[in-house]
C-alpha cells in the first residue's frame, strides 16, 4: 500500500494472493488493508491537502505532466501486471496504460482553466470562486482498474484535492503502480495514497470517515446505492459511474458491415466486461439476416487465449463467478426461446482448461423476457431482437432501469437525430461503438450513475463554489 508517499506494509498482518485468470497461477502476494490502514491514509491525505491545494495550477500542471511521462516510462511493467492480474490481452492493457497517461496530461492543462466569475449588482460586487472540495476517496472496479482510476486521479489532483484510492481487491497491482508513478512525479507526501483491501472494510471506511469530502466511485449499481446512502450521513459529494445495459439499434438503411463490425467489437472486447458494452441488439427485420450473418462470422473469427500471448483478441474472463453468470444468462435465454447462433460454451483444448475462457456468443430471437436483455451480463454475449419501426426500437431500448450508453446505426440524419434525442442514456453513439472521449462528459442516466467524468465536467466534480460579496 502507498501511504504518505512511502510503500508501507500492512497493519493487520494479512496477505492475499492474486491469481492469473488465464491459468490460475499465483502472480503476487499483496497486503490486505483494514479500516485502520484506510484511516492512516485519510489522515495523510488531510495533512497534504493545505500544501497541494495552495500549490499554483501551473506548478500542479508541471507535476501532472511529469506523472504522465513516468507512467509512459513504466508502461511496459504496468501493462504486464495488468494482463497477469486481470486477463486482458497485452495490446489492450498497453492501450489502457497509455490512455491513462493521456488523462493526466489533459487535466494538467484543464486545471489551469478553473476560472471564476465577477458579477456586478447595483449595491455590491460578487466574486465566484471554485475551490477544491478536500480529500477524495477514489474507489474503482477490476475491468479497467488503471484507466477508470486515472479518470479520477487526473481531475482530483488538477483541482487541488488529495486522495486515497481503493483499487479492486482482486486486481490491485497495476492500479497501485500507476498511483506510485503519479506520486513519484513530485507530489507532496500524502497527496496520493493507495490502500488495498475488501470494499466492505477499506471502501466502507473511506466512505464513512468524515475526513473524505468527496467519493468518486465506479462499480456495480447496488454498491453505488450503498455508498450513496452512507455518504448521506455527512452530505458528501458523490460521483457514481455504475452498471449499464446498452442497446444497439441497427436501422434498415445502415451500413450493415460497419454496424456488424462495431457491434462485434463492443460486445466482445474485454470479454464483454465493459460498462458500455453492446448488451442488446435491435435490428430492423428487413436487414436482420445479413446483419446477423456478418456478426456471427466476426464472432467466430476472434482468437481466444492467454493475454500474454501475441495476437490474441480475447483473454479469459476475470473470474469464475463472472463466467458462471454469463453461462446462466445464456442458458436462461435459450430456455426462454432464444436461438444459439454461435459460442455459448467454454472453448475446448488444453490451453483453456485452467482459465476462465468463454466463447463469444451470438443469440437470435431474443426478447425482453430474458435476463440477458434486462440484467447486466458483463460477459461476451450479443443477443439480437428484430423490430418493425423506429418507435418500437426506441421504446425497447429505453425499457431498462439503466441508461449509460446507447448506439444507433443509420445513414439518415433525421433518424439519427431523433433516436439520439429520444434515447435515455448519458452517451449516444451514432455510427460509432464508443461514447468515451477524453474531452467530453461521460456518465449515466437513471440507475447508471450520478455526475459526469472526463472533459471539464470531470474537473467540476472536485470543486466547490464560493460566492464572495463585496459591499460598494
Ligand atoms: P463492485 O461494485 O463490486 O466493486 C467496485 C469497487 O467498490 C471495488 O473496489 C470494491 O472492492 C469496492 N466496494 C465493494 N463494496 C463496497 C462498499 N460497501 N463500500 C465501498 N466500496 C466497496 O464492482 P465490480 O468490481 O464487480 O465491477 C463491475 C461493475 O462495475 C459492473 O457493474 C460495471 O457495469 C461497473 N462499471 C461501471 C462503469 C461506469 O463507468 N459506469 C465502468 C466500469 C465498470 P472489492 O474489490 O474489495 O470488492
Amino acid at each position: 500500500m502507498l501511504i504518505n508517499g512511502v510503500l508501507v506494509p500492512f497493519v493487520s498482518g494479512n496477505v492475499d494472493i492474486i491469481y492469473n485468470p488465464a491459468n490460475q497461477e499465483p502472480v503476487a502476494q499483496v497486503a490486505v488493508g483494514t479500516r485502520q490502514d484506510a484511516r492512516l491514509a485519510l489522515q495523510a491525505a488531510k495533512k497534504a491537502f493545505p500544501i497541494w491545494s495552495a500549490t499554483s495550477s501551473q506548478e500542479r500542471a508541471k507535476i501532472l505532466h511529469a506523472a504522465a511521462d513516468l507512467v509512459r516510462q513504466r508502461s511496459e511493467q504496468i501493462t504486464r501486471l495488468l494482463t497477469l492480474e486481470m486477463g486482458k490481452p497485452l495490446n489492450n492493457a498497453k492501450m489502457e496504460i497509455l490512455s491513462s497517461a493521456d488523462v493526466l496530461d489533459f487535466y494538467a492543462e484543464e486545471g489551469k482553466r478553473n476560472f471564476g466569475e465577477w458579477i456586478s449588482s447595483s449595491h455590491s460586487r460578487s466574486i465566484v470562486l471554485r475551490q477544491p472540495v478536500g480529500v477524495a476517496a477514489l474507489i474503482t472496479p477490476w475491468n479497467f482498474p488503471v484507466d477508470l482510476l486515472a479518470w479520477k486521479v487526473g481531475p482530483c489532483l488538477a483541482a487541488g484535492c488529495t486522495f486515497v484510492a481503493k483499487p479492486p481487491s482482486k486486481a490491485p497491482l497495476a492500479a497501485t503502480e500507476f498511483v506510485r508513478a503519479v506520486s513519484d512525479a513530485g507530489l507532496p507526501a500524502g497527496a496520493a495514497n493507495v490502500v488495498h483491501g475488501p470494499g466492505s472494510e477499506v471502501g466502507a471506511e473511506l466512505v464513512e470517515n468524515p475526513i473524505s469530502r468527496k467519493i468518486a466511485f465506479t462499480g456495480e449499481t447496488q454498491t453505488g446505492r450503498e455508498i450513496m446512502a452512507h455518504a448521506a450521513a455527512h452530505i458528501k459529494r458523490v460521483s457514481l459511474e455504475l452498471g449499464g445495459q446498452s442497446p444497439f439499434i441497427v436501422c434498415a438503411d445502415a451500413d450493415l458491415e460497419a454496424a456488424a463490425a462495431a457491434a462485434a467489437q463492443r460486445a466482445f472486447s474485454n470479454m464483454g466486461q465493459i460498462c458500455i458494452s453492446v448488451n442488446r441488439i435491435y435490428v430492423a427485420e428487413e436487414v436482420a439476416e445479413p446483419f446477423t450473418e456478418e456478426l456471427v462470422l466476426r464472432a467466430e473469427r476472434l482468437k481466444i487465449g492467454d493475454g500474454m500471448l501475441p495476437d490474441v483478441d480475447l483473454g479469459p474472463m476475470f473470474s469464475r463467478a463472472q463466467r458462471q453468470r454469463t453461462k446462466e444468462h445464456v442458458a436462461d435465454a435459450i430456455e426462454m426461446g432464444a436461438e444459439l447462433l454461435t459460442g455459448g460454451q467454454e472453448p475446448e483444448g488444453e490451453a483453456y482448461e485452467k482459465g476462465y475462457f468463454f466463447q463469444p456468443t451470438v443469440l437470435g430471437e431474443a426478447d425482453h423476457s430474458m435476463r440477458v436483455m434486462r440484467e447486466e451480463t458483463f460477459g461476451p454475449v450479443a443477443p439480437i431482437m428484430k423490430f418493425k419501426t423506429l418507435e418500437e426500437a426506441i421504446a425497447l431500448a429505453n425499457d431498462s432501469e439503466y441508461g449509460l450508453a446507447a448506439y444507433v446505426f443509420t445513414n439518415d440524419l433525421k433518424t439519427a437525430l431523433r433516436a439520439a434525442e429520444e434515447l435515455e442514456a448519458g452517451g449516444i453513439g451514432v455510427n460509432v461503438n464508443n461514447v468515451v472521449d477524453l474531452q467530453a462528459p461521460f456518465g449515466g442516466w437513471k440507475e447508471s450513475g450520478l455526475g459526469r467524468e472526463l472533459g471539464h465536467y470531470g474537473l467540476e466534480a472536485y470543486l466547490e463554489t464560493k460566492h464572495i460579496r463585496l459591499g460598494m
